[in-house]
C-alpha cells in the first residue's frame, strides 16, 4: 500500500478534520487504508444497502440498530462522546442533501472543532462527489493515488501466486512491457485487467499489453473526463508547419531520454500551446506528437469537467490530471482550451477561477513527464496568466498555409490515395488555393478521388483537382468574419510562427 496516502490521511486526522471525503469506488482498498490508519480504534459503517454495518465483518447491524443514515448519525452524535471513533459513510451522495442529515453532519463537525472531548471523525467514501454547501467548510478531500510501479508489481506478483502461475515464464522484460499499460488505473481496475489477461490464455506476458490497452481505453472513456486516443498519425502526415515539427522532435528526444537529460541539466519540458486557424493541423500536431514521444495520448474533455455538485468540477480536473500523471510518460491534449477558461474572472466564475488556478499551479510546478499540448482557435479571451512563460514552454501560432505548405499538404493527401495519378502540376494547384486551410485541401483531394471513381476515370489529373478547387467554398470564404475577428485578436499578441519560428502576428 502506498505510504503517501496513509501519511496524508493521518495528517488530516491529526489536524482535527471533521469530515474527510474520499472520492473512490474501490471500497475494499479504501477499507484497507482506513484500517491501517485508525488501527484498533472504533469504526462504524453505514451504506445504503446494508444500513448500519459492522466495518470488519460487513454484516448488517439492522434489527435493534438504526437503518437510515439520519438515524445512524443521530445515534452516533451523542453516543460515547469522549471515545475516539470513526464513522465511515459509503455511497451517501444521494442521501446527503436531506435536511436532517446535513444538519447532523454540520453539528457533528462543529462539535469536533470546538469541543475537545468530542472525538468523532466522519469519513465519506463515495463514487460521486456531492458536498452540500452547508458542510463544505468542514470537508477535506483525500486523494487516493493510483498505484505506483512498486504497488503494480506487488499486484502482479499476487496474481501470479494466486493463480499458481509459473513465475519463471514471466520475465523482467514482460514486466517492463506490461507496466505502462497498467499505469493510471486503480488497484481494483488493475486486478480486473490481470484477471482478464490470465483467464484469456491462462498466462501473463507482454503479449497481454494490447488487450489491456483496449480495455483501458474503454475505462478511461467511461471516466467521462479523458479519452485515450489512437495515434497512427506521424509528423510525415503534416504538410508544412516545419518549425513546429522540428521543435516537437527536439522535445521528444528529451522526453525519451529524460533521466539523462535531467542529469545533464535540461529542464523537463512542460508543453506547448498551439493557437490558430481552424482546420490547419493543430489536432494533427497533438496526435503526431504522441507517436513521436512514443507515449499514449490522453485527450482532456474540458466540457465534461463541469459537474453539477459543489466541488465536483475541481475534483474532476484533479482526477483527470492524476490519471495523466499516473499514466506518464504521456501526452495530455487539451483541445479547445479557450472554451474552458475564457470565462475566468467573469461573473459567477468562482469555480472556473479555482480550477484555472489549480491548472496553472500544476503546470508551473509539474515534475512528471506529462507533456501538455493545448490547442485553441481563439486566444484573445484566455486569461493572460495562461500565456505567460513558465506555464507552457512556447506558444505557437498556426496560420493558413502558405504556397509551399499547400503543396506539402496536397502531397500528403494525394500520396495516401492508391488511385493512378497523372503528372500532378502542383504549381497550378497551389496558385488556385490561396486562402484554403489543410482541411479544405484534404476535402478537395477526397472529393476528386470519389468523383473520378464514380465517373469511371482511369487516373486522377491536375484538371480534376482544379475543377474541384473551383467548387469548394474554402474557410476564407465561409468564415470571413471569424477569420477577421481572429486576425484582430491576434494582432494584439505575439506568438511564434509554427512555419518559420519567427515571432509574428497572424497573417491571413
Ligand atoms: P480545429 O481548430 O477546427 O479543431 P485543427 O487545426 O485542429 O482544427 P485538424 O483537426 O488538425 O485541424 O485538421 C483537420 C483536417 O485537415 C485533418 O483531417 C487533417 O488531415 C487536415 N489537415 C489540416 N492541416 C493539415 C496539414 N498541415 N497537413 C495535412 N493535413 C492537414
Amino acid at each position: 500500500m502506498n505510504n503517501k496516502i496513509v501519511d496524508a490521511f493521518r495528517k488530516l486526522i491529526d489536524i482535527n478534520t471533521p469530515i474527510i471525503y474520499i472520492n473512490d469506488y474501490d471500497f475494499v482498498r479504501v477499507d484497507e487504508i482506513i484500517r491501517k490508519v485508525v488501527g484498533n480504534k472504533k469504526v462504524f459503517e453505514w451504506n445504503p444497502v446494508t444500513g448500519t454495518t459492522d466495518f470488519i465483518s460487513k454484516q448488517s447491524k439492522g434489527g435493534f440498530d438504526s437503518q437510515t443514515l439520519e438515524d445512524f448519525l443521530e445515534t452516533k452524535y451523542s453516543d460515547e462522546v469522549a471515545i475516539e471513533k470513526y464513522l465511515v459513510l459509503k455511497e451517501v451522495h444521494d442521501f446527503i442533501d436531506e435536511p436532517k442529515v446535513k444538519a447532523l453532519l454540520a453539528l457533528m463537525s462543529q462539535r469536533k472543532l470546538y469541543d475537545r472531548e468530542y472525538e468523532t471523525t466522519i469519513i465519506i467514501v463515495s463514487s460521486v462527489i456531492n458536498v452540500p454547501i452547508e458542510i463544505e467548510k468542514y470537508v477535506s478531500y483525500l486523494e487516493i493515488d493510483f498505484p505506483d510501479e512498486n504497488e503494480i508489481n506487488r499486484l502482479i506478483d499476487e496474481h501470479i501466486e494466486v493463480n499458481f502461475y509459473d513465475k519463471t515464464k514471466f520475465n523482467d522484460e514482460d514486466r517492463e512491457k506490461l507496466m505502462p499499460s497498467l499505469k493510471g488505473m486503480t488497484a481494483f481496475e488493475i486486478d480486473r485487467m490481470l484477471d482478464m489477461a490470465m483467464s484469456s490464455n491462462g498466462s501473463l506476458s507482454a503479449e497481454d499489453t494490447e488487450m489491456i490497452l483496449r480495455q483501458k481505453k474503454q475505462m478511461v472513456r467511461k471516466s467521462g473526463l479523458l479519452e485515450l486516443i489512437d495515434t497512427p498519425e506521424s509528423l510525415d502526415d503534416i504538410g508544412g508547419l516545419n518549425y513546429l515539427k522540428g521543435y516537437l522532435e527536439r522535445k521528444a528526444k528529451i522526453v525519451k531520454h529524460l533521466s539523462d537529460a535531467i542529469k545533464f541539466g535540461v529542464t523537463m519540458p512542460k508543453g506547448v500551446f498551439i493557437v490558430g486557424m481552424p482546420g490547419c493541423g493543430k489536432s494533427l500536431c497533438a496526435k503526431a506528437s504522441a507517436s513521436l514521444f512514443e507515449a499514449p495520448l490522453l485527450k482532456l474533455d474540458m466540457g465534461s469537467m463541469m459537474g453539477k455538485y459543489v466541488g465536483e468540477s475541481e475534483k474532476n480536473l484533479r482526477k483527470a490530471i492524476r490519471i495523466a500523471e499516473a499514466a506518464a510518460p504521456c501526452v495530455l491534449w487539451i483541445d479547445e482550451i479557450e472554451k474552458a477558461f475564457s470565462g475566468v474572472g467573469g461573473e459567477n466564475s468562482d469555480v472556473l477561477t479555482r480550477m484555472f488556478g489549480y491548472f496553472l499551479s500544476w503546470m508551473q510546478d509539474k515534475k512528471s513527464s506529462v507533456y501538455v499540448i493545448a490547442t485553441a482557435n481563439n486566444a484573445d479571451k484566455l486569461p493572460p496568466e495562461l500565456k505567460r512563460k513558465g506555464r507552457f514552454d512556447e506558444i505557437f501560432c498556426v496560420n493558413l498555409p502558405n504556397k509551399d505548405e499547400r503543396k506539402a499538404i496536397f502531397e500528403v493527401h494525394l500520396n495516401k490515395k492508391l488511385c493512378p495519378k497523372e503528372n500532378i502540376d502542383y504549381l497550378q494547384l497551389v496558385n488556385g488555393t490561396e486562402g484554403f486551410n489543410g482541411a479544405d485541401i484534404e476535402s478537395v483531394v477526397n472529393e476528386t478521388v470519389e468523383n473520378c471513381f464514380l465517373n469511371g476515370k482511369r487516373a486522377l489529373s491536375t484538371q480534376n483537382l482544379l475543377d474541384m478547387v473551383k467548387k469548394t467554398v474554402c474557410i476564407s470564404m465561409s468564415c470571413k468574419k471569424q477569420i477577421n475577428d481572429m486576425k484582430n485578436a491576434f494582432s494584439e499578441s505575439c506568438f511564434k510562427d509554427a512555419t518559420t519560428g519567427e515571432v509574428t502576428n497572424i497573417r491571413v
